[in-house]
């Protein structure tokens, strides 16, 4: 076999997480997220059936420094930098001594923001009645001039059930993290947060999200951290100065948590990228870059900035 058909040939499994917590017996019980026990079952599934690899081994393959890549290989991918992954991840994967993936977006890290995001998972974990909530949007965006045509309109268009959700609560998470501008998006959130969750974004920040010295410390214990952007924002929905600003804002913040910004690996928020995006990555000599498409991803050199990522809920938990 040549070695460009060396180089082309293989797969990786990899798979995604986001929150990972105590969730039955918490202030939040309604949480959409891996209960820890599940967690914990499943790194011992994955460890039974693939060869968990850490990013220096994919790097090091797609690049082409290595020539050595696992049959079974899986990546674990950790998401949105939650204290969730230091309080009860970390201490799992030294356990078993598995290395992982961790790509915190930097605002709320550095600024102590919330993402509109995760305010609306804990708006809809305080929810009990998903129509309740649906009505309470379209009462604000009514409040502010949306005439019946749009909110209908909407709804029609947006208002599909997936394979977690009923379509209430799709369209209110689509209608507040892309659908409207940035700005009201942002106020309405910011008024459900208060009436269904009732904290400070502040306060609940600092709650949800690892501090940089945290981020550090995944570091120091052999995980890789890379970029997730600044403000975690749809990346096909700004332009490409705005793209660029957003990765190099996350580059510098990797610079100071003392990870590599040569041959790195980018996640994009949401999933969402785009041509530009690609072209940035290429000049910035990012490596791999993370989509949320499921299934197994090829590792032919071409395809490595559009990667795509199981969820942990297609493996047993
Ligand atoms: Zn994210």
């Amino acid at each position: 076999m040549m070695k460009e058909d060396a180089q082309i040939d293989g797969e990786l499994t990899t798979v995604m997480y986001h929150y990972v917590r105590q969730i039955k017996n918490s202030n939040y019980p309604n949480l959409k997220g891996l209960e820890f026990d599940g967690f914990k079952r499943q790194l011992d599934f994955l460890s039974s059936n693939y060869e968990v690899i850490s990013a220096d081994q994919l790097i090091g393959y797609v690049t082409g420094e290595v020539n050595d890549f696992p049959k079974n290989a899986c990546l674990l991918t950790f998401d949105d930098g939650y204290k969730d992954h230091i309080e009860y991840v970390l201490p799992e994967l030294l356990k078993r001594k598995m290395n992982a993936c961790f790509f915190p977006p930097v605002q709320p890290i550095e600024e102590n923001t919330l993402l509109d995001v995760n305010s609306i998972h804990f708006i809809l974990a305080s929810a009990t009645d998903p129509t309740q909530l649906f009505n309470d949007l379209l009462k604000e965006l009514r409040l502010r001039g949306f005439s019946e045509t749009f909110l209908n309109q909407s709804i029609a268009k947006l208002a599909k059930p997936n394979r977690y959700d009923p379509a209430e609560v799709i369209f209110f998470k689509r209608m507040l993290q892309k659908e409207l501008p940035f700005e009201l998006r942002s106020e309405i959130t910011t008024i459900l947060f208060d009436k269904y969750v009732g904290k400070s974004e502040e306060e609940f920040s600092k709650e949800l999200y690892m501090t940089t010295n945290e981020i550090q410390n995944l570091i120091q214990s052999g995980m890789y951290v890379g970029s997730h952007t600044y403000h975690h924002f749809w990346l096909d929905s700004v332009d490409e100065v705005i793209q660029e600003q957003e990765i190099d804002r996350s580059l510098k913040f990797l610079q100071k948590v003392g990870t590599q910004t040569e041959k790195w690996i980018m996640c994009y928020p949401y999933g969402a990228y785009n041509n530009h995006t690609i072209e940035i990555l290429h000049r910035k000599n990012c490596a791999i870059g993370f989509t949320t498409k499921v299934g197994k991803s090829s590792l032919d050199p071409k395809l490595t900035f559009e990667m795509n990522r199981f969820d942990t809920n297609d493996f047993p938990q």
